[in-house]
């Protein structure tokens, strides 16, 4: 099941979103601020990351330029959270890298849909053998 990297410093919205997730069958894991989620990048190799914008340390924007210019985490698909739908937002997070971009407060059947299409897509992109346990 594809794991995605979920760099959220609210706690609220991160118990939230990573229950939701794992209930769907997705592994889960966290990062606080977003230096920890360029690292947690880096080690954990994420299908796919949802990266708040406004976090800690460094926030969303620098740390969506960190992974895309690493050849290692350049090609895992970044979908920018951010808590109001601010006029340039979107384009600042498609400047700063980042494949696609919601807003909170989080709708979860559009986010998931969203989460479901670049996963789809990664997959056609690097196509791996399946799994004896896959159909
Ligand atoms: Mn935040």
């Amino acid at each position: 099941m594809a794991k995605i990297l979920l760099v959220e410093d609210n706690e609220m919205n991160r118990d939230m979103l990573s229950r939701s997730l794992k209930k769907r069958g997705f592994e889960v894991v966290m990062a606080f601020d977003g230096k920890q989620g360029v690292e947690m990048a880096g080690e954990h190799a994420p299908d796919l990351i949802l990266l708040d914008m406004s976090l800690p340390v460094m926030d969303g924007w620098e740390a969506a330029q960190h992974l895309k210019s690493n050849d290692a985490t350049k090609q895992i698909p970044v979908i920018a959270l951010t808590a109001h739908a601010m006029a340039g937002d979107k384009e600042k997070a498609m400047e700063a890298g980042c494949d696609d971009y919601d807003t909170k407060p989080i709708d979860l059947k559009r986010l998931l849909g969203k989460i479901n299409a670049w996963l789809e897509n990664s997959t056609m992109r690097s196509p791996r053998p399946k799994l004896p346990s896959e159909k």
